[in-house]
């Protein structure tokens, strides 16, 4: 075994020296769309069985049928298929299993491990007790017979009875240090439509009942769940000790932690929320940490494989800076984006010096020199161009390295200018600025003794007009959402070579991050280009 492999890994391997197959599945329930965390238990659970030529099921845990609905199975093999993943045809649900399931109630009734209890929800915990007290049994266990529980058991299947009436308790122990252990719910009445098995049932089994057993019918070796479910593992082998049946295995569980993200939010209950709020634009809304939702925002797959491999599989819950996240982002996105210049919020530039007939064509590769890619596109000097905003300052501090009035700059794969003069409005505001152009300075030629301290980017008149998405954190350093978390720039101004740019496309914008059109000429940003991420604070 090589060193430096995680538990599971170890486990495995181990396993596999004995004889075992692995087959492994990853069970999501269709109540929303999957998020980051979701991926870390897909590459682990679908990269082990491409590591060991096996396969990982698609299995919706489909029990609950008050929340669930076939437009989430549909996102979530969507997602599980754009993260690189096949399912090889294994896709079952946990409702392929309902007769089952209830056949292994009944044996459970007829062995007396297993009765129908009238207790209600608030008296059931009472009975339970607590972890430092002892619980007691149901007095409904002995008020039945075998034969009157399976009537009973029947007769909540039929309908007879409405939702809350009764349940199916396993009897295991009530004086159990594990509170799971306490006589636990297998069934309970819900007069619910299904959404794949209509009508038929009014009981659903409980996912404790279901999962160990869905693992079993499909021949499961390695059922690996999140460490919240250690507690479920003793009833998880109970079941599968209790039930005689001819499984094509015997499937044990392992856990390991989850993964949290800094602050983001990951539970699919508080995601439904914000999208049935309307405080983001659907399960798909690129600040979201759903798989759409960054699919939307323009980060690929690979980047969350790699993110996945990156964090690694242990025993130790932890949070995970969104820092690293995006080192991953850019890291993926370095040799993929093809480096161009957008202005985001443009400020005119006139060159009083150049001719306004006049255009230069200079030449700019794609890529920097590190990146084993080639390729490059035209660039045209004009009369007026525009640079950011903010590389401008009308009373610069000294360590303000960009452009004000007499100081001179260099425009990224152009000239130097200096600016003289600045034009401004009835309010104010400045319009435009006014410099030279030093025709000595054109990138390539480096005349001796000449300092720029600052390098800028900027695009040409002849450029088209953009819209670009930036985004925020969803949420302050308060916890409150973030009302700044979206910023729509429309009047961005993008190179000409764009222009043949596609949806799908991915850009590095020059010092400014990484884009994805959404749309053509449509762009949101991925990543920043700095590692600058905190949340942020609220304005006062
Ligand atoms: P949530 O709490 O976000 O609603 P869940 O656990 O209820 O998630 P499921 O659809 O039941 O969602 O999860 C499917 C699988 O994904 C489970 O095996 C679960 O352990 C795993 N999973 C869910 N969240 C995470 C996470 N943050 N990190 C790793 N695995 C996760
Ligand atoms: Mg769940």
């Amino acid at each position: 075994m090589e060193a430096g492999k995680d538990f599971i890994h170890k486990i495995i391997e181990e396993d596999i020296q004995n004889g075992s197959k692995v087959v492994t599945r990853f069970p999501p329930e269709p109540n929303g769309f999957l998020h980051i965390g979701h991926a870390k238990s897909i590459c682990l659970n679908f990269g082990l069985a491409e590591e060991y030529h096996s396969v990982c099921h698609l299995r919706f845990d489909d029990t609950d049928p008050t929340k669930e609905d076939v437009r989430y199975e549909n996102a979530i093999q969507e997602d599980v298929r754009w993260l690189g993943f096949d399912w090889q045809g294994k896709l079952f649900r946990a409702s392929d299993y309902f007769n089952q399931f209830y056949e292994f109630a009944v044996q459970l009734i007829k062995n007396e491990k297993a009765y129908v209890c009238g207790l209600s929800e608030e008296e059931i915990r009472k009975y339970r007790g607590t972890v430092t007290t002892d619980g007691e049994i149901s007095p409904f266990f002995k008020k039945h017979t075998v034969e009157e529980n399976l009537d009973l058991f029947k007769r909540m299947k039929d309908g007879e009875f409405p939702d809350g009436t009764y349940v199916l308790r396993a009897r295991i122990d009530m004086k159990s240090p594990n509170m799971k252990m306490r006589d636990p719910l297998l069934y309970r009445i819900r007069h619910a439509h299904h959404y794949r098995t209509k009508d038929q049932w009014c009981i659903y089994p409980m996912y404790d009942f279901a999962h160990p057993l869905s693992d079993a019918i499909e021949g499961i070796t390695h059922s690996i769940c999140t460490l919240e479910f250690e507690n479920n593992r003793e009833l998880y082998d109970w079941f599968l000790d209790n039930i005689e049946a001819d499984f094509p295995s015997r499937p044990h569980q392992y856990e390991f932690a989850r993964l949290d993200l800094q602050s983001t939010v990951m539970s699919k209950r508080k995601l439904l929320e914000l999208v049935e709020n309307g405080s983001v634009d659907g399960w798909d809304d690129p600040r979201l940490p759903t798989i759409a939702g960054l699919r939307r925002r323009g980060v690929r797959a690979e980047a969350i494989r790699q993110f996945c491999k990156l964090i690694g599989v242990s025993k130790a819950n932890s949070t995970v800076e969104m820092g690293q996240f995006e080192f991953c982002l850019r890291d993926d996105l370095n040799t993929e984006a093809p480096r161009v210049m957008a202005v985001l919020r443009p400020l005119k530039v006139i060159i009083d010096n150049f001719s306004s007939d006049e255009t230069e064509i200079l030449n700019a590769p794609y890529w920097p020199h590190d990146i084993p890619k080639t390729g490059s596109r035209d660039l045209l000097f004009t009369k007026e161009l525009y640079i950011e905003q903010d590389d401008f300052m009308e009373n610069p501090p000294k360590d303000f390295f960009r452009l004000g009035p007499g100081r001179e700059v260099r425009l990224r794969y152009g000239y130097c200018i200096t600016c003289t003069s600045v034009e401004k409005d009835s309010l104010g505001n400045i319009t435009a600025i006014h410099c030279t152009y030093d025709p000595e300075t054109k990138s390539g030629n480096n005349p001796v003794g000449r300092k720029v301290k600052g390098t800028i980017h900027w695009v040409s008149s002849n450029c088209l007009d953009a819209t670009v998405n930036l985004f925020q954190p969803l949420f302050l350093e308060s916890g409150e959402l973030n009302p700044n978390s979206l910023e729509v720039l429309r009047d961005a101004k993008v190179e000409i070579s764009l222009q043949e740019s596609k949806q799908g496309d991915r850009f590095q914008f020059e010092r400014q991050g990484y884009f994805f059109a959404e749309a053509p000429l449509t762009f949101n940003q991925i990543v920043s280009l700095k590692s600058s991420w905190r949340p942020p604070q609220a304005k006062s």
